[in-house]
């Protein structure tokens, strides 16, 4: 598969499991240069012994997104080890289902803190790293930020956050930087493992209403990030793509 990602720089938060992690492989076999953002040092070591690449082509970095000081940290990393980036996966997010009667405001809080303030300031603290012309954004929002999910309205209001804002930066970075967003439906990564494991719903009944019969694998998400992110996608800014099956066509 040829991207165009040769010596790209490419940041990923999240990226040390599922969607992440399948796009950061994507990424290395393509030949780009790629950061590993992650709280936990121990998921960071898996993810490169996974990845099982040049160590100077993938590092990891330990911060957490949710905080300013962590986005901050993180960028100092990639600065000091390569000067620039090219390109910003945004991917890092949790998912909580509750409902609306029960929501705390600390459950409130981790998902906005996570999923929006996250997203909104790991962009503002890269965005003047990003110095090349062509250089992009990709937000990971859901289907969730499309439409209504039930039993998880604080993420469906993160998610339908990271959709907007990708629209106003698109507009606000035009036509230096590109920022598009993909919106998966259901993907088999640890966060739909730990909804199945709760025990509410089976694997076939969370499948069941996907026109193509079956949730997506991390991997199907990460040929669109990657997609997206390549320079032969120039005419691309400000898209909102949902890639679930046909989930949303309906
Ligand atoms: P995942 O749990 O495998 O990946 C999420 C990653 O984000 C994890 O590595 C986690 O450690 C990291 N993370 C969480 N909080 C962080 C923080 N404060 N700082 C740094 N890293 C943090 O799940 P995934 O399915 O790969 O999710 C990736 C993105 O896709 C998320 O934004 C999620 O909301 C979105 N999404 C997933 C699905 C799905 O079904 N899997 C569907 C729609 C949208």
């Amino acid at each position: 598969m040829n991207y165009g990602l040769k010596d790209k720089v490419v940041v990923i938060s999240g990226g040390t499991s599922g969607i992440g992690l399948a796009t950061a492989r994507l990424a290395v076999a393509d030949g780009a240069r790629v950061f590993l953002i992650g709280r936990s040092e121990e998921n960071g070591l898996s993810a490169l012994g996974i990845l099982d690449a040049d160590p100077e082509m993938v590092k990891f970095i330990q911060a957490d997104v949710s905080t300013i000081d962590g986005c901050q940290s993180a960028a100092e990393a990639v600065n000091k080890a390569a000067g620039r980036v090219d390109i910003l996966v945004n991917s890092a997010g949790v998912y909580r289902e509750q409902w609306r009667e029960l929501v705390t405001e600390d459950e409130y809080q981790e998902i906005m803190d996570i999923n929006v303030k996250g997203t909104l300031f790991l962009c503002q603290v890269m965005l003047p790293l990003m110095t090349e012309h062509g250089s992009t954004i990709i937000n990971i929002a859901s289907d969730a930020g499309l439409e209504g999910n039930y039993g998880c309205p604080v993420y469906c209001a993160s998610k339908g956050a990271v959709v907007a804002l990708t629209r106003a930066l698109a507009l606000d970075y035009a036509p230096r930087i590109r920022v598009n967003c993909v919106c998966p439906g259901d993907v088999a990564t640890p966060l739909v493992e730990k909804q199945l494991a709760a025990g509410d719903y089976t694997l076939e009944e969370m499948a069941e209403p996907y026109p193509i019969g079956r949730i997506g694998q991390p991997e199907e998400i990460a040929h669109v990030i990657c997609s997206l992110a390549s320079p032969f996608n120039s005419y691309m800014t400000g898209s909102i793509v949902p890639v679930d099956g046909g989930l949303t066509a309906k």
